[in-house]
């Protein structure tokens, strides 16, 4: 089974939250299934400098597509070759004017769209059914999967491309509905996309181009990151303005979950934590919390009950019900660290709270994947307070690392962490703490609650050690999408791509 993997990041080259994890990992679980995976990917200068081209240049079709594969000058062209840490086959879609900027891949370095964002990841979507169109005379695939809003458009590029002649199967797989790229109708001639297609059951959404809907309509089959989320976003309330077409399409839904990569997060083997432990020798954690409560210049209490959160700083991470229940988690004897950047408003607010309480609760700044490990390892609960979470990835990341994550009751949060209730405790099922009224008194509950925990320490070790041993394996989800894969036949064309 040949499959065209198209994305935007890979950890570690390039990294802005969960999906370069994701295409990571995944990517290999399904080539040690067998599957022959190639990433296509946008030639970033972080993932250029890891990237070793082998073989000849491709050029990419110039009828039809985004105008700019036509007007870009040099024009882009397509490298076969791998990914150098891993040694992952890969195309890099080569093209500096486009994705060689100081910034970030997606925002320049004032937070802002970069401006050509619809042209730059149309190309991606083009270069994408260029490939699976027979772009590269030497390798065709099977199934081209592409992931999300920035390759939305590949199943419907492919699709016209293809015309009435064979195509690979596309899957569309949404790691996040709420990043949807949107574009002004404008755009849609400098994209090549007939004016028919300006409908409801086309790309627009909400009088925009929407990227998301895009794949959403075209690609044969959908994915979500987890089967709690594959239902929410079939709601009102949880679908972004595209509840309507997720339940339209119900049928070709389905919600995988993510798993971890255990070589990459593993207390017994980090080596960016400062001892080694597991659920059967426990020191090392101690000794990680008092490295973190150091580094931090945080008061050195072995008591202390020490949170810990690891997040993109936005409405969607639910860091803002912090500032209201910090006090009350530091007067009962907590400490609290939160990495994270993003939203200036809710970073501001969150530096305000922990400003009243030096040497117990502190801000870092940024993106620092070292000290993510460190946190992890020395913190005893993890906050994921998130107002929706597709999947999620720290919670899970915490659960290896014996910190007790403690998640609002949503998307993958609710599929992976099992209250704390008498009920599950008895059954030893209980892994963190979950809240379901999205506010600080939620939150402010479910804190009490790990403190009440905290003070029985048999009933805390145990379920520690059921954290810890819980496993979400990338085979498990690589197996399923490789069911799926399979079972796909390519949708006729509707002649309206
Ligand atoms: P999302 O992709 O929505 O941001 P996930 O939980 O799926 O959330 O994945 C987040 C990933 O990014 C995890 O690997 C997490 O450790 C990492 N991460 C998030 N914020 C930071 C940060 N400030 N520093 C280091 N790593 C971070």
């Amino acid at each position: 089974m040949n499959v065209l993997y198209v994305c935007t990041e890979v950890y570690p080259l390039l990294k802005t939250g969960g999906l370069a994890d994701v295409s990571a990992a995944l990517s290999a679980a399904l080539r040690d299934l067998g599957c022959d995976v190639r990433l296509l990917l946008p030639g970033f200068a972080p993932i250029a400098a890891g990237f070793v081209a082998e073989g000849p240049r491709l050029k990419l079709s110039a009828t039809g597509g985004p105008e700019i594969v036509r007007t870009l000058k040099p024009a882009p062209t397509l490298l076969p070759g791998r990914l150098s840490m891993t040694g992952q086959p890969a195309y890099l879609l080569d093209a500096p004017a486009l994705y060689h900027r100081d910034g970030g891949p997606y925002l320049d370095a004032q937070g802002n769209d970069w401006p050509d964002n619809a042209q730059r990841f149309a190309l991606l979507a083009w270069a994408a059914a260029g490939l699976g169109c027979g772009g590269d005379p030497s390798w065709r695939p099977d199934v081209v999967h592409a992931h999300d809003w920035h390759a939305g458009l590949a199943p419907l590029y492919l699709q016209q491309l293809a015309g009435s002649g064979p195509r690979p199967a596309t899957v569309f797989t949404v790691h996040n509905l709420a990043y949807q790229g949107l574009f002004g109708p404008d755009t849609m001639a400098p994209l090549g996309l007939a004016p028919s297609l300006f409908r409801f059951d086309g790309v627009e959404s909400h009088g925009h181009v929407s990227f998301m809907k895009a794949g959403l309509q075209f690609a044969d089959a959908i994915t979500t990151v987890s089967p709690r989320y594959a239902r929410e976003i079939m709601t009102p309330e949880q679908g972004c303005g595209l509840d309507g077409v997720l339940r339209y399409r119900a049928d070709q839904l389905t919600g995988i979950l993510n798993g971890v990569d255990y070589a990459v997060w593993n207390p017994a083997s980090d080596p960016l934590t400062p001892a080694a432990y597991d659920h059967d020798r426990l020191a090392g954690k101690a000794l990680a919390k008092r490295d973190l409560q150091r580094l931090l210049g945080l008061a050195e209490r072995p008591d202390a009950l020490l949170f810990g959160a690891v997040t993109r700083l936005s409405e969607q991470k639910g860091l803002h019900l912090l500032p209201a229940v910090l006090d009350e988690l530091v007067a009962t004897g907590g400490q609290l660290v939160v990495l994270g950047s993003g939203d200036a408003g809710i970073e501001a607010a969150v530096a305000a709270a922990v400003a009243r309480h030096p040497g117990q609760a502190v801000l870092r700044r940024g993106y620092d994947e070292a000290l993510a490990h460190r946190i992890f390892a020395g913190a005893d609960v993890v906050l994921v307070p998130s107002r929706f979470e597709p999947c999620g990835l720290t919670q899970l990341y915490a659960l290896r690392y014996g910190a007790l994550p403690l998640v609002h009751g949503v998307g993958g949060l609710a599929d992976t962490v099992i209250d704390a209730s008498a009920q599950a405790l008895a059954a030893q099922t209980a892994c963190g703490f979950v809240f379901h009224d999205f506010s600080p008194d939620g939150l402010r509950g479910a804190i009490r609650r790990a403190f009440d925990l905290y003070r029985r320490p048999v009933d805390w070790a145990a379920v520690q050690t059921h954290a810890m041993r819980l496993r979400f394996n990338w085979r498990d989800a690589a197996q399923a999408y490789l069911g799926l894969y399979r079972r796909l036949r390519p949708l006729p064309g509707t002649g309206r791509a």
